[in-house]
């Protein structure tokens, strides 16, 4: 996975309900700063390659779930104008990173143990009925397809650099592609949701799992499906799941540490 050298600089979090501070601070920032601000220090990035930025950020946890992201302290960071940085935290938002909150702006997400037990119990429930469909409709060329998308986890997911989103994104998106080969657009949409909220959780409360352990998984309900025993595959989907979220720390919270991470941003 390539990630962009460049490292976000400190971007001030309003996130302290007192300091509310009207914008006029960043007001002054508006489109004629672009390529004209003091502080761009970059130049030339588009919205993806600082969206990539900020998310890089945030699963390294230097933008703690909760902070509050200004578009006008980004625009002096990336030396771009407003419009940019907002198609930036629009697709930040598609992918439930962050949050665009009506009078608060953009505040990277934070989901709650409850939301998190939640999705997975969603999840539980959608991926039955993709599984359900999967079997009993799948082609050869689908198999083959999933079976290829194992090959890549295994070769990616080596231990030592399998970390953060890079990791996440692809163990989520095995589920996506068994979505899609069921044709139903509207349940495959709602597993892309959800497993992107997962993979958020899953940076929020590290799971203890060896990645290897999710292929594996992936492997066995392949075989199952393959042998065309919908019930079984059904509970190898639900138990796979049960696995991954009682593999997440849940119940340890979110570490204190991240706080004191707001504290030095903000000092
Ligand atoms: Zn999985």
């Amino acid at each position: 996975m390539s990630r962009t050298k460049r490292s976000l600089p400190p971007v001030p979090p309003e996130d302290k309900p007192d300091s509310a501070a009207p914008a006029a601070a960043g007001e002054a920032l508006d489109e004629s700063a672009d390529g004209a601000g003091q502080g761009a220090a970059v130049r030339g990035v588009s919205a993806e390659e600082i969206a990539q930025d900020i998310a890089t950020a945030i699963v390294e946890k230097r933008l703690p779930p909760g902070t509050r992201l200004r578009e006008e302290a980004l625009g002096k960071v990336y030396g771009v104008s407003r419009t940019k940085i907002r198609a930036a935290l629009l697709t930040l938002s598609r992918d439930k990173l962050i949050q665009i909150v009506p009078d608060r702006g953009a505040v990277v997400s934070k989901p709650s143990v409850q939301e998190a037990r939640e999705v997975f119990a969603v999840r539980r429930v959608l991926e039955a009925e993709v599984v359900r469909l999967f079997v009993a409709q799948a082609r050869p060329r689908d198999f083959e397809r999933l079976e290829q998308h194992i090959h890549i986890e295994r070769t990616t997911l080596e231990p030592r650099t399998s970390v953060g989103s890079a990791r996440e994104k692809l163990l989520g998106d095995f589920h996506v592609a068994m979505a899609e080969c069921t044709g139903n657009v509207t349940l495959t949409e709602l597993v892309r949701e959800m497993v992107a909220r997962s993979s958020l959780i899953a940076m929020l409360y590290p799971s203890s799992n060896d990645p290897h352990c999710s292929s594996d998984e992936h492997e066995q309900l392949l075989r199952v499906c393959r042998r065309g025993d919908t019930a079984a595959a059904v509970a190898c989907m639900s138990d796979h799941l049960q696995r991954v979220e009682a593999s997440l720390r849940l119940d340890a919270g979110i570490p204190e540490r991240q706080l004191d991470l707001v504290k030095a941003l903000l000092s």
